[in-house]
């Protein structure tokens, strides 16, 4: 699947680490992220981005894939920005010394007092929905004798090939304006004229998990269309955001774009646009989260139970579930799965890997390829880096599990496990 897993005496590891021996030292259900495929995508996408556009670019990590400290400090360190999408996230980047400047604040529906937030700490910029929320910004900023940076989110009417629940850039979407009703266009002189507002940029997010260049590069060029008729309207725009999506490998079924192909072209039209248009090339901005964080993850079970219904299917129960992965109870999306402790055998049996809460869609995944599985075995599901703890729920009142980094064979847990205690907490 990647250049992290390995086998190495029968188990599967990760990052050097044995994926039997983490289990053990650390309880299951566990999340395992190995340091160095996050640091590699993150400086792939950075050189490329560097090479593209000749250094006046930004790659900005999408935390809502997965953010904790540690993860924003590795981000701090490698030197990019940050795509946030509430106080939350910014308050876990500022709290590691995130540099603020170098952080977004894009979401659909922000509160007061989370603007008031952002702009009180300096982010760099905001990224914004819709015109209420423009003249609440505006009304915020003005009333602290501020200038916030602004960056209007466009549909722009291009749809990628993927989950009708992760497609953003159509216009029958919840995120942004539409450009070719108008509603864009009239945004954006409304904006120019915002006190408290530096209208600086566009941005656009055309979904997630999509394996093609042509939507990106389509998108680009309806973005700069957009750019030359603003400067027409006198409005200028210096930034230029095109979103997240770059697909992974979650199955064999997906063939992801090589990230600097996808740099490579998209650039490309982009600088004929501007070139057309004889504007000069904006700032771009890029929010890779999947693929920075998916890839780089493992969710390491231990197996309770193996029901077999005759003629129907095998279900393998284990003691996670959609509580740490929701994702295929939300879409249906598939993984692929190992015993790690039996990970050179081969995969000679087709199961139902089954959740441990009081829901029927708590699944794994269906008709998935395993090692004969039985109690006690453990068993890894691979790419589990993004959306998975981030969408973690206590249903059930099941605690949280743990993450664990782990860098040359080394592990140190960078998110502890919730307990019974914690989760109620806030209980009164
Ligand atoms: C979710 C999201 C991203 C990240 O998407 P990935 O598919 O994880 O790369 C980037 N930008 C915006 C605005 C988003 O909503």
């Amino acid at each position: 699947m990647n250049d992290t897993l390995n086998i190495a005496n029968g188990h599967l590891t990760i990052g050097g680490a044995d994926c039997v021996e983490l289990a053990k030292e650390y309880d299951t259900p566990l999340y395992v992220m190995d340091e160095g495929t996050v640091r590699r995508a993150v400086r792939e996408f950075k050189a490329s981005m560097d090479e593209c556009y000749d250094g006046r670019g930004m790659v900005c990590y999408a935390t809502k894939a997965f953010c904790c400290k540690e993860m924003c400090r590795i981000m701090k360190d490698e030197g990019i920005g940050l795509d946030t999408v509430s106080a939350g996230e910014i308050y876990t980047a500022l709290s590691v010394g995130f540099p603020p400047e170098r952080i977004v604040f894009t979401s659909n529906n922000k509160k007061d007092e989370e603007i008031a937030y952002a702009i009180d700490n300096h982010i760099g910029r905001i990224t914004c929905d819709n015109m209420e929320e423009l003249r609440r910004i505006s009304a915020i900023a003005s009333e602290k004798g501020r200038q916030v940076r602004v960056i209007l989110r466009l549909k722009p009417g291009v749809e990628a090939h993927t989950f009708e629940a992760v497609m953003t850039g159509q216009i029958d979407s919840k995120f942004g304006f539409a450009i070719e009703t108008g509603e864009a266009l009239a945004a954006a002189k409304e904006t120019a004229k915002l006190p408290g507002i530096d209208l600086a940029g566009i941005h656009c997010h055309i979904g997630s998990q999509i394996h093609d260049i042509a939507p990106f590069e389509k998108a680009a060029e309806v973005m700069a269309v957009f750019i030359a008729k603003l400067h027409d309207e006198g409005i200028e725009i210096k930034d230029l955001s095109l979103g997240g999506g770059f697909g992974i490998k979650y199955t064999e079924k997906d063939i992801p774009v090589p990230y600097g192909d996808y740099m490579k072209r998209v650039s490309k039209r982009l600088k004929e646009c501007c070139e057309k248009y004889s504007l000069p090339v904006p700032f771009v901005m890029i929010e890779p989260g999947r693929s920075i964080a998916a890839p780089a993850g493992l969710t390491l079970y231990t197996v309770g139970s193996r029901k077999i219904i005759p003629g129907i299917r095998t279900y393998i129960g284990v003691d996670g579930g959609m509580c740490d992965d929701p994702r295929y109870a939300l879409y249906k999306s598939e993984y692929t799965a190992v015993v790690a402790n039996k990970a050179d055998e081969p995969k000679d049996e087709t199961v139902t890997i089954a959740g441990r809460t009081c829901e029927s869609g708590d699944l794994i995944g269906e008709n998935m390829p395993l090692q004969h599985a039985e109690a006690g075995d453990i068993i890894a599901v691979l790419a589990t880096g993004a959306y998975n703890y981030s969408m973690a729920s206590h249903y059930n009142r099941v605690p949280n599990a743990a993450v664990v980094m782990v860098k040359d064979g080394k592990s140190r847990v960078i998110v502890r496990r919730e307990t019974w205690e914690s989760m109620a907490d806030n209980d009164v």
